[in-house]
């Protein structure tokens, strides 16, 4: 059975009393925290300033860019607190990483199914739908029998503009 559509409307009430990877497709702010305190962390006023820009955040954001915000909210969070809470943020299935022409990035992951692509010379980031990647992966899969996870390392190239100055 699809869930897809009893998820988009899941009020929150019924989701933290269900597992933790169902809980993370419609993950809020405080659902998470809930989930980090169920896993006995306590929940310093760093951990909750990392978990709200990170919930705050669509689309990408770097571990550096997660340390340089939390530390306008709170002063001398130590980078080695968000490394592990973004890792446990992964474990729970809150957030995946990709990696992209400047490093690691994470994302919420119910917001992680693309392809990236990354411009090698100006750093443009743009993405495939995987319905735009279908035609890839199948090709891939017919002819090595490899299932590939095409959202996991970006696709490095040139975007259009520096490919007509190349
Ligand atoms: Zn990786
Ligand atoms: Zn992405
Ligand atoms: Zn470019």
């Amino acid at each position: 059975m699809c869930n897809g559509r009893r998820y988009a409307g899941i009020d929150m009430s019924i989701a933290t009393t269900h597992a933790s990877a169902q809980v993370a497709r419609s993950a809020s702010s405080e659902s998470v925290v809930e989930m980090l305190r169920g896993r006995g962390l306590r929940m310093t006023p760093q951990r909750l300033a990392i978990v709200g820009e990170i919930m705050a955040t669509k689309g990408h954001i770097s571990p550096a860019a997660v340390a340089r915000r939390v530390r306008d909210r709170v002063p001398g969070v130590n980078p080695s607190t968000i490394y592990r809470t973004l890792g446990l943020l992964e474990e729970l299935g809150v957030l995946s990483h990709a990696h992209l022409e400047s490093g690691a990035e994470y994302h919420r992951r119910a917001e992680a199914q693309h392809v990236h692509l990354t411009c090698s010379r100006c750093g443009a980031e743009d993405s495939l739908s995987m319905e735009e990647a279908e035609r890839m992966k199948g090709l891939i899969v017919r002819h090595h029998g490899f299932q590939p996870d095409l959202t996991h390392f970006a696709i490095s190239g040139l975007c259009a503009g520096c490919a007509g100055k190349a």
